[in-house]
């Protein structure tokens, strides 16, 4: 089809919509048609019952996806060629996985699940607030409190017939490789970056590589999708191939946290008034014995909002209010319904192209942002040569002997592209393991912190030792060849 017979089409579908406006029997008469169509596909529906078998394809069910399988095109990839094999791909075999049922993961499924996938797999960790209810389309009042990933399979299920949605309420760090290997594609719609750049990890220790070739069977596609408000943000990662997570993590900011000074003794702004609550006086004064804040604790915030209030008053601050401190003890961003739509569309496009081969993949990075007016823009994202979760090259650290271990441990959590949160690290000394510093086990933490002090030298490190690195953004541990600096 040419863009001049998709003109004329476009017009007469406009002068149609007119057309009915204006002709109230013409209207009546449609309304009656589409009425009547309505209950043709329900009565189709209902016969199916989301039964879980190919029977349910009615006639013409698929010519929506059919237009882009079966037929030849000026924007298809340069070797596909059109068959009914494609559609048959997507309906029986081709296995999807989802992670994340919220915002965006609600977008995926029924995008995914409308376009004729069916054997999807989705895994959420979280239960459903009343607050999720204005986007998250799949879940009604009378869920809260379930887990996300059953009821979105639960809906999709009951609503496509013949779409097989299978939950899993866990942890994407509760499965292994055996689990991650099983699927074709794999779409991402998270919130959190180390889960992101954890299963970027996943992927890339899938890889195989056979005299330092990588086996392209061995490589499942990560289509990731991101929004923050008003912008978001696509990607088509192939992992060994193109630029991963852990490539670009410059690109995501580090979290912003105020100075402590100036939360202690320089307030400006009414956040570092709630922050100074939040950090310096709840712990202090314990006003709910030994519990942590909990965000969703109205009585918890409500203290946390009076003592910010008070700071606020005593430095002439204004702007205190119960929903900011919510949202600053909760690092709220707003989410927007439309963004999500947005990029799932593009993402659920994305994983359509690529298990079809019908069309050149998204290459690789797609920026949207409509924070002021609407802006797209794509971009290759290039890898990096010595990107630490796929380069495959050890890792460099190069400190004098004299530095203390503290100083290469905050270069492993502030270093742009490393940003590790609680890295362990340990070494092998006079052919022993030794555990120089690990933050997540308390008593092994207290052990160990004396080392931190401990100049390199001190610690019996020598040029060229290497050290493994454990941390939450990955599975696997991360090499690093500690190179003395004079
Ligand atoms: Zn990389």
């Amino acid at each position: 089809m040419d863009g001049k017979y998709n003109f004329t089409i476009l017009k007469s579908t406009q002068f149609f919509i007119n057309t009915t406006c204006l002709n109230p029997i013409f209207l009546s008469s449609s309304r009656e048609k589409k009425r009547r169509r309505i209950e043709d596909l329900t009565e189709k529906m209902a016969v199916d019952g989301g039964h879980r078998d190919s029977g349910c394809d009615w006639d013409g069910r698929w010519n929506h996806v059919r237009k882009f399988l079966e037929r030849p095109g000026p924007f298809t990839h340069p070797d596909f060629e059109p068959s009914t094999e494609s559609l048959q791909f997507l309906l029986e075999t081709c296995k999807i996985l989802v992670i994340g049922a919220g915002g965006l993961g609600c977008e995926l499924l029924k995008n995914l699940a409308l376009s004729g996938f069916r054997l999807i797999h989705v895994v959420d960790m979280d239960t459903i607030d009343v607050s999720n209810l204005n986007r998250q389309f799949l879940f009604r009042p009378k869920d809260v409190g379930r887990p996300k990933a059953e009821v979105a399979a639960d809906f999709i299920n009951s609503r496509i017939p013949g779409c097989k949605v299978v939950p899993h309420f866990k942890k994407i760090q509760d499965f292994d490789e055996s689990f991650y290997r099983q699927f074709h594609i794999i779409v991402c719609g998270l919130d959190s970056i180390i889960a992101r750049r954890w299963m970027n990890g996943m992927l890339i220790s899938l890889l195989s590589y056979e005299d330092g070739v990588l086996d392209p069977s061995s490589i499942i596609p990560l289509i990731d999708g991101g929004t923050e408000g008003f912008k978001g943000n696509a990607r088509v990662i192939l992992p060994g191939m193109t630029a991963c997570i852990d490539c670009t993590l410059e690109l995501y900011p580090p979290q912003i946290n105020f100075p402590m000074c100036t939360i202690a003794s320089m307030p400006r702004l009414p956040e570092h008034c709630i922050e100074y609550a939040r950090i310096l006086q709840w712990p202090k004064e314990k006003p709910f014995g030994d519990t942590s804040l909990d965000g969703d604790n109205p009585e918890h915030i409500q203290w946390v909002f009076d003592r910010a209030q008070e700071r606020a008053a005593e430095f002439n601050i204004t702007g205190v209010t119960y929903r900011l401190t919510q949202g600053v003890v909760k690092r709220i961003i707003p989410a927007v319904a439309s963004t999500n739509a947005v990029i799932a569309a593009a993402c659920a496009t994305e994983v359509f192209k690529i298990a079809t081969s019908a069309y050149i993949p998204l290459n690789n990075y797609l920026v949207f942002n409509d924070v002021d007016g609407l802006y797209t823009y794509t971009f290759e994202a290039e890898r990096k040569e010595n990107c630490s979760a796929c380069s495959q090259v050890p890792q460099d650290l190069q400190f004098p002997p004299s530095a203390k271990l503290q100083e290469v441990l905050e270069y492993l959590t502030e270093n742009a592209s490393l940003q590790m949160k609680s890295p362990a690290i340990t070494t092998t000394l006079e052919g022993k393991n030794k555990t120089l510093y690990l933050q997540s086990v308390k008593s092994i933490e207290e052990r160990t912190r004396p080392n931190l002090c401990k100049t390199l030298k001190e610690l019996g490190l020598s040029d060229g030792q290497e050290l493994a690195v454990a941390d939450v953004t990955t599975p696997q541990t991360v090499l690093f060849k500690l190179n003395f600096t004079a």
